[in-house]
């Protein structure tokens, strides 16, 4: 049978809140987070500023205590008093209690399932506060941070992130409370898109209409963080998928904003239609690659692999049309002309091209034809668009948080100096995270981690086992090298 693929949005009801609409076929709203401490109210209103003027239409601050969610309130005042029209989240982490008196202040609260108890009625008790004061929620899953029960079910699979949340949109169903945004993050794009595929089925099967949040947890920072970002969040809304993102990159938050809006923009042009002969070939929710043929960039094609060049304004689509049509079992190049003289944009638009190819398995290799950049930029981008597809590691990955108001340490700096002193070594993925309540949970699949425990003291980690506790900054990445080297994953860079 016959299937024509064309791009068009997912179905959502409308969420509103603040001033913002979400779904209902509105336009996909972009935001971002703060990362001051949110107890001071000057440092917090005035980032909040910064990221609205940048164009958020939606900022988050952190509440994981009784102080800052307390501060919310009166950040509340100041930017309504001194006009700012972004719509404000209150996340919280662990505690029923903050997000009632969070909900209290803001537009919307983000309490996380795997953190958040059900018992005692604490997520009714807070639908009622959102109820009186028309404040929505977000029910928002990280792949890091599963309930125990749910981990010890499913592991830290897409399944169990999907469980997580259709439990709790269940409970917001019962309670006719639809005001509810939901999100599955995780810092591996291919975890990520599979979840929110598998959300989407699981939703539909249950007639529920819930706008989605989208976003790659610690995609880290630069070039590779947009591309990290483009291929999970690209390969979603090529579907349709997706009503707002967030970017998130180990950048001043104000940097989130434009790669967001650069992304939903690419969008708004998405003509082309193509007709594909048995779609029965293609699994989006688990990843069957199509060939066993090495991942290449352009520079090293050869002749067993047919390159297929789209020219549509819908090239993801006319991509998996053209490579579902095939009858051969032939190695796939996509490879599409970019006459965009900017090296940012041609990172993130061939990420949100052809990310989604990879992540499926449907292609095994990339050629940029940037005329405007240079052969080694070409190459770079290439490199690290089949890294953030997870089809062929050539550098050290990093899975750096974006800070927030729990941040330990000055993150951007020091992620600069562990790349300058590591990224030379291939095969390793190192988390660089912000704080040690959520940090080791959320670099997940990490091999060694750069962990805040105490301010300006770094607890090291080994995959999930705890090697060296609290050392001061100034040492810790000489002793994190020392590991590494004691572990015989070491070489001097050439
Ligand atoms: S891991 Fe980073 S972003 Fe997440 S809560 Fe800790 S400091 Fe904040």
């Amino acid at each position: 049978m016959k299937t024509t693929l064309k791009y068009s949005r997912r179905e959502a009801h409308e969420v509103c809140f603040g001033g913002v609409k979400i779904g209902g076929g509105n336009p996909i709203v972009v935001q971002s987070m703060t990362n001051t401490p949110t107890a001071d109210v000057e440092l917090s209103v005035a980032q909040t500023k910064r990221i609205a003027e940048a164009g958020a239409e939606i900022v988050r601050l952190t509440a994981q205590g009784k102080k800052e969610g307390e501060a919310l309130a009166p950040i509340m005042q100041r930017l309504h008093t001194e006009g700012v029209k972004a719509a404000i989240v209150a996340d919280i982490h662990f505690t029923p209690e903050i997000a009632m008196i969070a909900a209290e202040a803001v537009d919307k609260v983000r309490i996380n399932p795997g953190n958040f108890r059900t018992s005692n009625g604490e997520l009714q008790r807070l639908i009622e506060i959102c109820r009186r004061r028309g404040v929505a929620l977000r029910i928002g899953v990280n792949h890091g941070s599963l309930a125990k029960r749910i981990f010890d079910e499913y592991g830290d699979t897409p399944e169990g992130m999907v469980a997580s949340a259709m439990e709790f949109l269940q409970m917001c169903r019962e309670a006719d409370f639809h005001d509810v945004v939901v999100s599955m993050k995780s810092s591996n794009t291919r975890v990520m898109v599979h979840a929110y595929r598998l959300l989407v089925e699981a939703m539909e099967r249950e007639g529920m209409t819930y706008p989605l949040h989208l976003g790659v947890t610690e995609a880290g920072n630069g070039i590779e963080g947009r591309i990290k970002s483009g291929v999970g969040i690209g390969a979603l809304l090529a579907d349709g998928i997706g009503d707002t993102l967030r970017v998130s990159l180990t950048e001043d938050p104000e940097n989130e904003v434009p790669v967001g809006r650069i992304i939903v923009d690419y969008f708004a042009k998405r003509e082309g239609e193509f007709e594909v002969d048995n779609i029965d070939a293609y699994s989006p929710t688990s990843f069957c690659p199509r060939t066993t043929a090495k991942p290449i960039i352009h520079s090293e094609i050869t002749s067993e692999y047919a390159v297929i060049e789209a020219t549509s304004m819908n090239p993801t689509h006319e991509w998996r049309a053209a490579i579902l049509n095939r009858e051969d079992c032939t190695p796939v190049v996509l490879r599409r002309r970019y006459e965009e003289s900017n090296k940012e944009r041609v990172a993130i638009y061939a990420a949100i091209d052809m990310g989604q190819l990879l992540i499926d398995g449907l292609a095994d290799g990339v050629w940029i034809d940037a005329p405007a950049l240079s052969d080694k930029e070409i190459e770079d981008i290439e490199l690290m668009l089949l890294q953030a597809s997870r089809l062929r590691f050539s550098r050290t990955e990093y899975i750096a948080c974006p800070s927030c108001g729990r941040t330990l340490y000055d993150i951007q700096s020091t992620l600069a100096k562990i790349k300058e002193r590591t990224s030379h070594l291939k095969d390793l993925k190192i988390g660089v995270m912000g704080c040690i309540v959520n940090g080791p949970g959320e670099m997940a699949d990490a091999d060694y981690g750069y962990v805040g425990s105490s301010p300006e003291h770094i607890t090291l980690y080994r995959g999930r086992e705890i090697v060296e506790r609290n050392i001061h900054q100034s040492e810790a990445l000489d002793h994190l090298i020392e590991i590494i080297k004691r572990d015989g994953r070491w070489h001097d860079p050439k």
